[in-house]
């Protein structure tokens, strides 16, 4: 088993890392969240530093009082990271303050006593559990590093939580055991789980704005779906496949019907909601390895890979009837849409999906001719 000093140091090496890294990429991209993330790793560096003086100074301003504001500090940096990552207001910067401003008046007579310990783990308690909860205003598409954090928060908590018990039951001698070790074990964990934490977060920001760029080139930004140019490289794919496997692939062309008097009678942006609520309701019938992409106004396009005919007009009408049996609201109004669906089913052959496409628009298009409010099925 490692000792503490060992422990201490490795911790000190990776957070002086992590925060280095985290503040040049800070004044690389001016992200604020950087700044708060890297400062609190440097923080929790100098709270280790003075608290590990202890053992070679009589100090205690610095050993006991300034390591523990800094350790209150380094939680307190890390939530102000994550509100400057979700761009919420300035208030949380001047409570965090209040916290760091109100911890140092307190702590400061006490210094000397075994209850600032005990009002300091409280403090570090409550600040890890506020984390886990801020972490909700974060909107990360990759929801398992931020369940990760959440957990690395909510154990943090917890750490906290059991040190303030045993301390406080010792405190008002209610136990008969030497805490020592069992501290010891806490601030070891308490170490551990806060560099785990550290390096987690730039892997998440790393990851998150990968897929932000990507997302960017490759999604409409308005409903999220693929946009026309990734839906194209991507059925190609799809379409050699199928005629390697020699399997059944249907493709739609489906578009919304009157949408401009939707815009008409109530606005451009109810507009955009009703767009959003279509493509959800598209994207709700489909089948995890179905694609569907926005490739014009109110146009969507639809792949359905190893689908037969029959099949795909079954899941057209389905389609079809989500958004004619439900109605859309917004702003207190009910709007009843519905929607034309021109649909081809390929067999072999053809390589290109444009050609498809054009194939199931003349669907649609007769969709539209019959009345709209239907899918026509179009021969290869
Ligand atoms: P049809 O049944 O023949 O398809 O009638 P339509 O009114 O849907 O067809 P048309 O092509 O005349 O109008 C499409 C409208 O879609 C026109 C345009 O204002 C609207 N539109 C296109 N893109 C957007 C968008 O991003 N947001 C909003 N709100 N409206 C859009
Ligand atoms: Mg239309
Ligand atoms: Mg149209």
């Amino acid at each position: 088993m490692m000792q503490l000093p060992t422990i201490i140091s490795i911790s000190i090496l990776l957070n002086v890392i992590i925060g280095a890294f985290l503040l040049s990429l800070y004044f690389l991209r001016q992200q604020s969240s950087y700044l708060y993330w890297g400062s609190s790793c440097l923080i929790f560096v100098c709270a280790q530093i003075t608290a590990s003086l202890r053992a070679i100074i009589d100090f205690p301003l610095i050993t006991h009082y300034l390591a523990n504001l800094l350790i209150i500090a380094a939680p307190l940096s890390a939530i102000l990271g994550i509100h400057a990552y979700c761009q919420s207001d300035k208030k949380y910067q001047s409570a965090c303050a209040f916290v760091l401003v109100s911890s140092s008046a307190i702590l400061l007579p006490l210094y000397n006593l075994p209850i600032s310990q005990l009002l300091t783990t409280a403090i570090i308690a409550v600040c890890f559990g506020y984390a886990a909860f801020a972490l909700k205003g974060l909107h990360v598409k990759r929801i398992m590093h931020l369940a990760l954090l959440k957990v690395c928060f909510v154990i943090h908590s917890l750490i906290m939580a059991i040190q303030f018990l045993l301390l406080l039951s010792d405190y008002l001698g209610l136990l008969n055991i030497d805490l020592n070790q069992i501290i010891a074990v806490i601030l070891i964990s308490h170490i551990i789980i806060t560099t785990l934490t550290a390096m987690i977060w730039p892997l998440i920001m790393f990851l998150e704005s990968e897929q932000t760029l990507s997302d960017l080139a490759n999604r409409d930004p308005l409903t999220d779906l693929l946009n026309r140019r990734s839906f194209i490289t991507i059925s190609n794919n799809y379409l050699e496949k199928a005629n390697s496997s020699l399997t059944e692939l249907c493709a739609l062309m489906i578009d919304i019907d009157f949408f401009k008097r939707v815009n008409d009678l109530h606005g451009h942006e109810t507009g955009d909601e009703a767009l959003k609520w279509v493509a959800n309701k598209i994207k709700s019938q489909l089948r995890e390895h179905d694609l569907v992409a926005r490739i014009g106004g109110e146009e969507f396009a639809v792949i359905l890979p190893n689908t037969s005919q029959v099949k795909g007009e079954i899941l057209s009408e389905r389609i079809r009837l989500a958004i004619h049996n439900d109605s859309f609201h917004h702003n207190n109004q009910e709007i009843n849409l519905s929607i034309s669906i021109g649909i081809i089913t390929h067999k072999s052959g053809t390589n290109n999906v444009n050609e498809l496409l054009a194939k199931a628009d003349k669907g649609l298009y007769k969709a539209k001719l019959n009345g709209r409010n239907q899918v026509v099925t179009m021969a290869f």
